[in-house]
């Protein structure tokens, strides 16, 4: 046995040893989250601790312990019981072991309890602004794109993020779909030979009973146009001992399944949750990650490169960044749309490509994910393309029919101002701003080599 698996399978000792959150906020992480652990569940051992059962039994979901998290007075429990049972909430003693509760602001916190401005903001967006149950063809079934569907296979998750998209069906109570629908569900995409991707998303459809989910797959899998299947889910970020050996090798016979999660902050790269991703990792299913954009959550370009390389660390991919979807009770999360592209533009370039999402709106009104990205395309004309790169240095390229003689001909004197219309009239070849490190590099180089010439 490698020593990494004697230690998940042997715990240590006894009593709850929360590990230190990578990201290293401060040194006193850990002790604070043991007091946090002991106050909610002071009889916890070590293994009770790491079984996703005893974490999903034990999860605050009632007033009770809201009260004693938030030292609620008499006076404000009224308006946080009308807040849960307008949006329910749901924490696992793990995601909650995260939090720095002497910061208001800590980013655990705010995804997982319930904030009054919620019903504050009740009003303002909608149930459903992406108009999903428009694009439903049979109930629970989103057909949007061409060749892929989304199954919403359940509306239960082992945290309810604040965030939620889908908080309009939290209402419908916690359940997963039957077999009844699934069968439905199942024949419109047996008939319907476009489809090449499904979807199963929810909800959290790795909290449904792994039987089901197991059948569900295995009957996806058996239709033959239905090519790739790809899972969603928030298991390893918000309970990870819940991706047990027992669901990835489920899983694994399930292959080619892809598997999205939602990390949205540095904070949630734990040991636990590394773990977690790494056993998925291992049999063969690639882990790809969604983010939301939060506004004081993870609304910084910094935040985000953390985010980003710490996710890169433990081989989990940046697809998507989400702009926050106008949803009812989410408003108070939402940013600019600036924001992302800004983030965009402090990433691209200046990190690995393999760290970069795609920041995605979703638009209302059921128009699917656009991208959206800082503007590298200047200007065009017939011929020619006027792109910036990264570093604002503007390069002119040229499209293939475009001859070098033609080139020449055009040049007629204008542009002799400089700036880009100099790099359209023909010349020049780009406008490069030359206080960059790159170029300091280049001249740097440039010296050695004639330094080495001289010798
Ligand atoms: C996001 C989404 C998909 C998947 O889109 P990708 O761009 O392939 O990730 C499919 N269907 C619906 C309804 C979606 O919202
Ligand atoms: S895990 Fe996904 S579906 Fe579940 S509450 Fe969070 S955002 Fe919503």
């Amino acid at each position: 046995m490698s020593e990494a698996a004697r230690e998940y399978e042997e715990p240590p000792s006894q009593q709850i040893q929360v590990l230190p959150r990578e990201d290293a906020h401060g040194g006193d992480d850990l002790f604070r989250k043991v007091d946090l652990a002991r106050k909610f569940w002071p009889e916890a051992t070590q293994s009770e601790w790491n079984d996703p059962r005893w974490q999903m039994a034990n999860r605050l979901r009632t007033l009770e312990p809201l009260s004693t998290l938030l030292d609620l007075k008499p006076y404000q429990k009224p308006r946080y019981k009308r807040l849960i049972d307008a949006f329910h909430y749901s924490i696992t003693p793990y995601y909650l072991s995260l939090a720095n509760w002497s910061d208001p602001e800590d980013p655990i916190r705010k995804q997982c309890v319930p904030d009054l401005r919620e019903l504050e903001f009740q009003m303002v967006g909608d149930n459903d602004p992406l108009e999903e149950e428009d694009d439903m063809q049979v109930q629970g079934l989103v057909h949007r794109y061409p060749d892929r569907v989304l199954v919403i296979a359940t509306n239960a998750c082992s945290m309810y993020c604040r965030h939620c998209t889908r908080k309009r069906i939290w209402h419908e109570g916690e359940s997963s779909r039957s077999k009844k629908d699934f069968q439905a569900m199942l024949h419109y995409i047996r008939v319907t030979p476009e489809v090449r991707e499904v979807i199963v998303s929810g909800g959290d459809p790795l909290t449904m009973n792994m039987e089901l989910l197991d059948w569900l797959l295995g009957e996806l899998r058996r239709i033959s146009h239905v090519e790739v299947l790809r899972i969603g889910t928030r298991l390893p970020v918000v309970l990870p001992m819940g991706v047990t050996d027992d669901m990835v090798k489920m899983l694994r016979g399930h292959r080619p399944l892809w598997l999205n999660t939602q990390f949205n902050h540095p904070a949630e790269i734990t040991p636990e949750s590394r773990e977690a991703c790494d056993r998925i990792l291992s049999a063969g299913i690639p882990v790809s990650n969604q983010s939301v954009l939060l506004r004081g959550i993870n609304d910084s370009p910094e935040i985000m490169k953390d985010l980003c390389h710490g996710l890169q660390r433990i081989m989990v991919r940046p697809y998507y960044l989400f702009q926050c979807d106008p949803v009812r009770g989410v408003e108070h999360f939402r940013t600019s749309i600036w924001k992302g592209i800004e983030i965009i533009e402090m990433m691209r370039g200046y990190t690995g490509g393999l760290t970069i999402p795609n920041f995605v709106v979703d638009a209302p009104g059921g128009g699917g994910k656009i991208p959206l990205q800082p503007f590298y395309l200047l200007s065009v004309t017939d011929k020619e393309i006027l792109l910036r790169n990264y570093e604002g240095m503007i390069i002119k390229y040229y499209n293939p029919d475009e001859t070098h003689m033609e080139r020449g001909r055009k040049s007629n004197g204008a542009g002799r101002d400089g700036g880009t219309a100099q790099l359209l009239k023909g010349q020049g070849k780009a406008l490069v701003p030359e206080e960059t490190q790159r170029y300091k590099r280049r001249k740097q180089k440039d010296l050695l080599f004639k330094l080495g010439d001289m010798k």
